[in-house]
């Protein structure tokens, strides 16, 4: 399994000689991911009252390094953030474990003569090179060498400060993250999965010369993680416009889609300017639709906060809102430019929206990918119990299968319909029996479809069950609520489905574990029976 999920964000802690530009370059990153920035020099100054230089000539180096230590303590409270150390800050274990823990060490490194020059037209007094600066520097190089060798990545100093922000970059992507590239043409995205990566949204945007963004959310969202989104984007220099629409299926709709419109229009938001969509499949359906219809179209990024607008509505471009006669039945293609799943947002989502997550997830394992199914099996506890690795490892694997699902068919010509497995009967339920979030509603209509699949000879009665112990296990429902419509009314829904063709009703069914069939038209009559015979007995 991938181990993203367990933990925050690294701090990126910025080590090396004096000169070699660690306060420079540490205060560039951090405006450039809208992190806070440390510099425990500088701390230790302003804590004191005195400049380094006046604390060792009135205290000597030992007062020095006791508040550095403190300063140290201090700054890795601040989560996340970049901070640039002092250059024999190393020597300390205390320090040395302080900033590990959690840290992504990097160390600058320079010749000597790079630092003399360096340090020579500072400006700065440095109480350890007085005298002889070479000769001491060249003897601190020695000695401190092992320690800053010992960092997670060593950087040529001699670089620019805009290449050395940028490898720091993808050193942090790299450490925090699983990322799953969605190989779409013209473009194609990443998705960046783990705990903690919704920090990273004002480097993201700031990276791709954003200027402006309106973070799209719900009221409550917006408090629990929309203040911290927006918080990071100002830090990058990114300005936010909030704009909030009360949660539920209703907001996905014209006339809330409008109202998003002119906000962003008041505002004077133009092509250049972004759209965040932060939180579950309703947000990212409808911030979706307006950056796609918005000027024909603007950059958008998901910052999917739900299970299932991790595994499934935030990747794949799709994005729709509804018309009182049919689900989705307005909607565009447009791509975002990259996906934050972070996985510790699952913390606060109410148990039955993880549940109704896990039926996508289910949903894969069963129509895409044995694997998943084997894996959901081995790790539902964990996934029920909210545990980060098990989550991120999930989402991974789903948003790999769905990539390689939409990249082969991003217009759902033929076989991208793989992934609407439970989703024909769903529908039809979703909106003739409200009560019942997305993903329970594909639970039923997996169950209704897999009967289906069962009386068409396509899978034996092994597969239905496996399928139904899961679900059950999931705690999703397995048959239909017995205060649904009946099986007719249900039927006709159907016949709106954007699916049906020629008046057929058609279904993507099961050929086994893993393996859907798209495109099956299915009798009338059958899927009456089917509805029937799954109804639930309570
Ligand atoms: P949702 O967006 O309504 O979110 C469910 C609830 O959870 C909401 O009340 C929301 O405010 C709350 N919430 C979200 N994140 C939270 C968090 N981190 N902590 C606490 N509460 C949180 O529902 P959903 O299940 O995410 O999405 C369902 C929608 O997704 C449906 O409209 C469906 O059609 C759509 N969908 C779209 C696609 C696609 O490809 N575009 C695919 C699947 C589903
Ligand atoms: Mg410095």
């Amino acid at each position: 399994m991938t181990a993203v999920g367990a933990r925050l964000l690294p701090n990126v802690v910025l080590v090396g000689m004096p000169g070699s530009g660690k306060t420079h370059v540490g205060r560039i990153l951090a405006g450039r991911l809208g992190w806070t920035f440390v510099d425990t020099d500088a701390l230790v100054e302003r804590r004191s009252g005195r400049s380094v230089a006046e604390i060792f000539a009135a205290q000597g180096e030992e007062a020095f390094r006791a508040a550095e230590r403190a300063a140290v303590r201090e700054a890795v409270r601040s989560r996340p953030a970049v901070i640039a150390t002092g250059g024999g800050v190393l020597a300390d274990r205390r320090n040395r474990d302080r900033l590990r823990n959690g840290g992504l060490l990097v160390y600058l490194q320079a010749d000597p003569p790079v630092l003399l020059n360096r340090v020579s037209r500072d400006g700065i007094a440095r109480p350890l090179l007085a005298g002889d600066p070479e000769g001491h520097l060249r003897a601190l190089l020695a000695e401190r060498a092992p320690l800053y060798q010992q960092a997670d990545i060593v950087m040529d100093a001699t670089r620019s400060p805009e290449e050395l922000v940028s490898g720091m970059w993808e050193a942090l992507l790299a450490r925090c993250c699983a990322r799953v590239s969605v190989d779409h043409s013209p473009k194609g995205y990443p998705v960046y999965i783990g705990a903690g990566v919704l920090d990273l949204v004002g480097g993201l945007l700031a990276g791709q010369g954003i200027r402006r963004a309106t973070v799209l959310t719900h009221p409550r969202l917006w408090q629990r993680l929309g203040e911290r989104v927006a918080r990071r984007l100002r830090g990058a220099g990114v300005e936010p416009l909030r704009v909030t629409v009360p949660p539920g299926e209703r907001s996905k709709a014209l006339s809330p889609a409008a109202r998003v419109v002119d906000r962003m229009a008041e505002a004077g938001m133009d092509r250049g300017d972004a759209v965040v969509a932060l939180g579950g499949g309703v947000i990212g359906d409808l911030g979706g639709f307006v950056a796609g219809v918005y000027m024909r179209g603007v950059p958008l990024f998901h910052l999917p906060t739900t299970l299932l607008a991790q595994v499934d509505s935030a990747i794949g471009g799709k994005a729709a809102v509804n018309h009182p006669r049919a689900k989705n039945l307005i909607g565009v293609f447009h791509l975002p430019r990259a996906v934050l799943a972070d996985v510790a947002v699952l913390r606060t989502l109410p148990l039955r929206e993880l549940r109704s997550g896990l039926a996508e997830v289910i949903k894969y394992g069963m129509s895409v990918d044995a694997e998943i199914l084997t894996f959901v099996e081995a790790h539902l506890e964990a996934l029920l119990a909210g545990d980060g690795d098990a989550l991120a490892e999930c989402v991974r694997r789903c948003a790999t299968a769905k990539a390689r699902v939409v990249t082969q068919d991003l217009y759902e010509a033929g076989q991208r319909q793989i992934l609407n497995y439970g989703h024909t009967v769903g529908h039809a339920l979703e909106r003739r029996f409200p009560g019942l979030t997305h993903g329970e509603a594909v639970a039923v209509g997996m169950v209704v479809e897999a009967w289906v699949s069962l009386r068409l000879g396509l899978v034996g009665e092994d597969i239905v069950r496996r399928q139904e112990v899961l679900l059950q296990r999931a705690g999703l429902p397995v048959g239909l609520p017995s205060a649904a419509p009946p099986a007719e009314e249900l039927v006709q829904t159907m016949r709106l489905d954007k699916k049906v063709r020629k008046g057929e009703i058609r279904l993507t069914l099961l050929k086994g574990v893993g393996k859907g069939l798209v495109d099956q038209a299915v009798p009338e009559a059958l899927l009456l029976e089917g509805l029937r015979a799954c109804r639930a007995s309570s």
